[in-house]
């Protein structure tokens, strides 16, 4: 099996133990899921059953950043306390995703949980000298001392700058020595929430939370870490960067998986634009096996744009999927065809013109089992 790597920039075959450890960027809970979360996990859900349809066991660790700006200023806004927010949009996401045939992680580490670990990793890049603290109680992770920070995305200086503004960055804040340094601990505002530490009371910056998250439940060196393409830089650059400086080895992740962002008429979907398009609304409409079709019909390092027809024609096809699967007959050759094209970086539109063959040609035993690696329900055990 070959994968895309971000990192090296190139396909690879993927050489792992029979345990493969698996890391994926989860959601900050404030508000529910998008269409381009809802296919960011169902790529990674799909990963998983191919990687344990080839035998392998996954350890799949999903984190709930439950604790951040975005989630501090709309609980304020909706005068909630943050954790009841955090609690009741992660349920919502965890249904949504079920409904979509995903799978749980096997840990859902939440960032609140994980604050004394945090603590001490933060103490650990200071001792490292990769970290400096100011009298105000800010601690940045010290980029000088990453010798090929910028190396995961390719982005010049300018580019990283503008990109670390529009993602939380603070490339202005005072005392700093580089611009592109990060927050690894700060100083909490009135009445947010606030950890005990050596710098002061505060909570953690965000890209260590991920590190820490990783590293507690995977170990130092992790096979596959995945995320959405917006979280290249800074955030999994900055993962890299200090992950690699704590534990003094290399490299923190063998492969960096990054899905496409999926947008709405030819703009990228954000909260900030407001073109939003939730899981919960696709949900309602059709079942969760047409919004996976619908979204494997993309390769997973596409950009696309939603469109209604295409989740129609999904639609469409899901059922003849279903009719074709109360059949008998098999094709062995047709089906090893289809696992080849997932085996080729997941190549799911393929794999699924495989299965409309396999329905075409009336194999309902083959589509079942297949439906089965691609997490699609048709009737067919989905826990196989
Ligand atoms: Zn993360």
């Amino acid at each position: 099996m070959q994968l895309f790597d971000t990192r090296s920039g190139d396909l690879r075959p993927l050489i792992t133990g029979h345990t493969v450890r698996l890391y994926v960027c989860g959601i900050t809970p404030y508000d529910a899921a998008h269409l381009g979360h809802a296919s960011t996990y169902v790529m990674f859900d799909v990963l998983i059953r191919l990687l344990e349809h080839r035998g392998h066991r996954v350890r799949y660790v999903r984190n709930v950043t439950d604790v951040d700006d975005d989630i501090l200023r709309t609980a304020r806004e909706r005068d909630v306390d943050y954790r009841t927010l955090a609690e009741r949009e992660t349920a919502a996401f965890d249904r949504d995703l079920r409904a979509l045939g995903c799978r749980a992680p096997d840990v859902a580490p939440r960032a609140t949980e994980t604050v004394p670990a945090i603590v001490t990793a933060v103490g650990g890049l200071l001792a490292r000298g990769s970290a400096y603290a100011l009298d105000d109680g800010r601690v940045y992770f010290d980029i000088a001392s990453a010798h090929d920070f910028g190396r995961l995305s390719r982005l010049d200086r300018d580019r990283m700058l503008e990109q670390f503004a529009e993602k939380g960055g603070d490339p202005e804040a005072s005392g700093k020595r580089d611009e592109l340094d990060f927050l690894l601990w700060q100083p909490s505002g009135d009445g947010e929430p606030r950890w005990p530490s050596p710098w002061g009371d505060g909570r953690p910056g965000w890209h260590i939370e991920c590190s820490v998250m990783a590293m507690e439940h995977l170990g130092g060196v992790i096979d596959i870490h995945g995320g959405g393409s917006d979280l290249v830089f800074p955030h999994h650059e900055a993962e890299i960067a200090q992950s690699e400086h704590l534990t003094g080895q290399g490299p923190f992740a063998r492969f960096w998986l990054h899905t496409g962002m999926v947008g709405l008429d030819g703009e990228k979907m954000s909260k900030s634009v407001g073109n939003l398009v939730f899981a919960r609304d696709l949900l309602d409409r059709f079942e969760g096996a047409t919004i996976r079709a619908y979204v494997l019909a993309h390769h997973y390092r596409e950009t696309w744009s939603h469109s209604d027809d295409d989740l129609q024609a999904a639609c469409d096809r899901v059922k003849r999927w279903r009719a074709a699967a109360t059949g008998d007959g098999s094709d062995a050759t047709m089906e090893q065809t289809l696992l080849r094209c997932l085996d080729n970086d997941l190549d799911t539109p393929r794999a699924l013109a495989a299965l409309d063959r396999l329905a075409d040609e009336g194999h309902g035993e083959s589509v079942r089992r297949m439906a089965t690696v691609l997490g699609l329900d048709l009737g067919n055990d989905l826990t196989a």
